[in-house]
């Protein structure tokens, strides 16, 4: 052969991986940014679980989804709408536009989660230490505890007063608000304690403490004032008392807002993009599926950062519950059988962030199938530690299908795999959702300092996911 017909061949042979920008068309390259700013704001308002399921339930009904519960408790209903949500328990979601085909012919399926690592409020959380009101913490999720030092924090969160009454906060977020810190050890005298002992011994769970406040109530003739300064305050601005918190879940998580970065401002930077940026795209999919040939669903977990427990989480009923009430509003059979033919029947892409190749970090990272920021969604084939222990292997035939999909339709993707072998790793809803016998696939954008309170995503990449998810949700069967 000669260097032109190598050439020829190299370019027939080799696959084909390309910068998502260079594959752009000219009006797509605003549309990554103005996508960009939707994305930031849904951020800066859906920081917990609670708060993504309320502002993704608010978005839904701007969009015109019904409430399933509410139209299925009405007695007359003149015609079944196609386009409706479930809000459960406030911390799930799930929402789905029905397909013309019937439902049991099968459902497509895009599941992320809106749960993000936290600093939660223990149960008794107040206590005071020094001339310091503090609060107790125990961590939610895989955190690295020393992220969590010195940085403002804000508390977002539900109280649940005796009476019943339930009260949402969130203190912090505003420009004047006060924010919260957990202190950290000074380099001058960290030498002794921390020196060269393991990171897991230096950063303790029992350590992340919040400081609550520093003015006492009374003289120093009473006992635990700084405590009782602090309550008393609680108490005249929210009407709560000590034991409120036994019933409240209040979590910290960074104070602020999303924000661009480099000079180019191609990339965002904010705490909870894993796994808010799949919800956020899902949901902008769905929005953009009318008439899909069958019945495409979006679901919003809660618990997946814990492993998938819980009555939200992937590993409880709900889809099963969802479908078989899509299932009743159709008018199709609702046994066990149709049900459970619906699950096989359906598609699902496990809609979660992969680790993007960090150029500080490169060894943990296998080169060859490690993803990278910018090149696209990323079809993880499997997670898993070892082995692959632990992980839904998805099957050649369906990741062919998407792969062609996605080729089809000029979606920039690229594999990746989650570090190298033995490195570490981790899992994802997807294995909770194959058990009903639907083929499942991880895919995902690739983030940078994942579980960080200040998440690296690439602005293209967002863009790209959501495409993906739209491609995914459109698409005609085959
Ligand atoms: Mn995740
Ligand atoms: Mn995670």
């Amino acid at each position: 052969m000669n260097k032109t017909q190598v050439e020829k061949q190299k370019k027939k042979l080799f696959k084909k991986t390309q910068l998502t920008y260079d594959q752009l068309e000219k009006k797509e390259q605003n549309a990554v940014f103005t996508f960009g700013d939707g994305y930031k704001d849904f951020l800066n308002t859906a920081k917990t679980e609670r708060e993504a399921a309320q502002k993704i339930v608010a978005l839904a009904k701007d969009n015109g989804f019904v409430d399933i519960d509410a139209f299925l408790a009405k007695k007359k209903a003149k015609s079944i709408p196609r386009k409706v949500f479930r809000l459960f328990k406030d911390k799930t979601v799930a929402m789905a536009v029905l397909g013309q085909k019937k439902i049991s012919a099968g459902t497509r399926i895009i599941a992320s989660h809106i749960d993000s690592p936290r600093l939660d409020l223990k149960q008794n959380p107040i206590y005071e230490d020094l001339s310091m009101a503090l609060m107790k913490t125990h961590y939610y999720g895989g955190i690295r505890k020393y992220h969590w030092l010195a940085i403002p924090l804000a508390l977002h969160g539900s109280i649940v007063k005796a009476n019943g009454e339930k009260m949402d906060i969130i203190i912090g977020e505003a420009a004047d608000d006060p924010v919260f810190t957990v202190t950290d050890l000074l380099p001058h005298l960290a030498g002794k304690l921390q020196g060269d002992k393991k990171i897991s011994d230096v950063f303790v769970g029992e350590k992340l403490n919040l400081i609550a406040g520093s003015l006492p109530l009374g003289n120093d003739s009473v006992k635990e004032r700084f405590k009782l300064g602090i309550l008393q305050l609680l108490n005249d601005q929210y009407g709560i008392v000590e034991e409120d918190f036994i019933s409240a879940e209040i979590e910290a998580v960074p104070a602020g807002s999303a924000r661009d970065i480099g000079f180019d401002r191609s990339m965002i930077g904010a705490y909870g993009q894993d796994d808010r940026i799949c919800a956020f795209t899902s949901l902008s999919a769905l929005f953009d599926t009318p008439a899909p040939e069958r019945t495409a669903i979006a679901l919003f977990f809660d618990k997946e950062e814990i492993g998938s427990e819980g009555s939200g989480g992937a590993k409880s009923s709900f889809l099963e519950d969802f479908v078989s009430d899509l299932l009743f509003l159709n008018q199709e059979p609702t046994d066990s059988r149709h049900l459970r033919k619906t699950l096989i029947n359906s598609q699902c892409l496990s809609a979660d962030v992969n680790a993007a190749m960090d150029p500080d970090f490169k060894e943990v990272h296998e080169k060859h199938n490690a993803p990278r920021l910018g090149f696209g969604i990323c079809l993880t084939k499997f997670t898993g530690v070892g082995g692959k222990s632990g992980s839904n292997d998805a099957s050649a035939e369906f990741v062919g299908l998407i792969r062609t999909l996605f080729n089809e339709n000029k979606i920039a993707w690229q594999t990746g795999e989650l570090g190298k072998i033995d490195e570490g790793g981790g899992g994802t809803v997807a294995k909770f959702l194959a058990q009903f016998g639907m083929d499942v696939l991880d895919c995902g954008p690739a983030i940078l300092s994942m579980h960080s309170p200040f998440e690296v995503a690439g602005k293209a990449d967002v863009y790209m996911t959501y495409k993906g998810y739209r491609a995914f949700y459109n698409s005609p069967d085959k």
